[in-house]
């Protein structure tokens, strides 16, 4: 008994000794308060991952610009090692893997995400949507960004907008599309909502990855595929053995997404924050422009290189039908989920009073500019 009471006290002893050493150790490290405010920014290293391999420009470009400006703007302390999809191996993982903390960035595109959530459609772009300068006043000032922000909340994820590709292209067909019945039995690669609309419409659609796209287009295995635009398109070389060349309907605007880990960008210093959000707003309006630019001389290059190339837009009923057929499936998915709903509403909303704008504006100034010359 007496043994026992006299380790106890050994022990409390231990434990206080232990206990006022560290006591004593706060007390010397703590700095007075100027000293505190004169202390170097802790350096910040993140790790991106992103959808594209890390020589798919320009949508690897948002991504590789944010690392170097960031690294400029704070002086070496704020840096971002960029991994493409031929490293991590996981292009469709990126919201897992930001929400997980294995990365704290990421960058891809919301509509990869309508498995596990429909109404993300909408923060990239869907079928007679809006266009990019439309789409932006939507997420800037038109309630998009608080849209945006409530999707993503049960991810513990950040969304920003990361970049446009524009109005993306129909695709390349290898037969012309003159009437509805042209399109049953079509097989073409066509992915997201446009693939829903299109297979309503008789179209037998596939997702073929987009390594072995030119030989399936070229063998016969597939009819007809949508990629992006030009300055996409060229590197793939579709140009070379489809002769017709449909104008867009499907992705008006298409928006990448950057995702952050919210316990990570919360862990910044204000001055990070500000320089991160600025970085990334300045890096995402690039792209519109760098892909635009890529196009206009992809598009002088392929029809120098191939004058036979003809240009198409689909006929009127067929038009019709896939608007009939898109609003239709958002019709269907609205009734089931009503975070769609919510979204879905928002967006025509604002269209709505958006497109008389764009007509008043860019679309009649572009139209008298032809009409002049003619
Ligand atoms: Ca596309």
């Amino acid at each position: 008994m007496k043994k026992n009471g006299i380790k106890l006290l050994s022990i409390l002893f231990v434990v206080t000794i232990a206990f006022w050493g560290v006591g004593c150790q706060e007390q010397k490290e703590a700095p007075k308060p100027e000293e505190k405010a004169a202390a170097p920014e802790k350096m910040v290293k993140w790790k991106l991952a992103m959808t594209w391999s890390s020589t798919l420009t320009p949508l690897a470009s948002p991504p590789l610009k944010l690392a170097k400006v960031l690294e400029e703007m704070s002086g070496g302390k704020f840096t971002i090692r960029v991994e493409g999809s031929e490293k991590h191996k996981a292009a469709l993982g990126i919201l897992d893997m930001v929400k997980g903390g294995q990365y704290e960035i990421g960058h891809s595109a919301s509509y990869y995400w309508k498995g596990k959530d429909m109404a993300m459609v909408f923060f990239t772009s869907v079928p007679f949507g809006m266009t990019a300068a439309e789409q932006y006043a939507w997420f800037y000032y038109g309630g998009g960004m608080e849209l945006m922000d409530e999707a993503y909340d049960k991810y513990g994820v950040i969304s920003l907008p990361g970049g446009n590709t524009g109005v993306q292209m129909g695709g390349w067909f290898k037969k012309e599309i003159n009437s509805l019945a042209d399109l049953e039995g079509l097989k073409m690669r066509i992915p997201g909502l446009a693939g829903e609309v299109f297979a309503k419409l008789g179209v037998n659609v596939t997702n073929i990855p987009p390594g072995e796209l030119y030989t399936s287009l070229d063998r016969g295995t597939i009819d007809a595929l949508e990629w992006v635009g030009p300055a996409m398109d060229i590197k793939m070389g579709f140009h070379k053995i489809a002769p017709y060349y449909y104008t867009g309907w499907h992705e008006p605007a298409s928006e990448m997404q950057f995702l952050i880990n919210q316990e990570a960008y919360d862990a910044l210093t204000p001055e990070f924050k500000a320089m991160l959000d600025t970085a990334i707003k300045a890096v995402t309006a690039e792209m519109y422009t760098e892909n635009f630019a890529g196009s206009v001389d992809a598009w002088a290059q392929m029809k120098t290189e191939f004058p036979d190339i003809k240009v198409k837009t689909f006929p009127k009923p067929v038009l019709k039908a896939m608007k009939a057929a898109a609003d239709e499936t958002y019709d269907g998915y609205a009734a089931q989920d009503p975070m769609f709903k919510k979204v879905l509403d928002s967006q025509r909303s604002y269209m709505e009073k958006a497109r008389v704008w764009t007509v008043i504006s860019e679309y009649n100034y572009v139209k008298t500019s032809i009409e002049m010359d003619e």
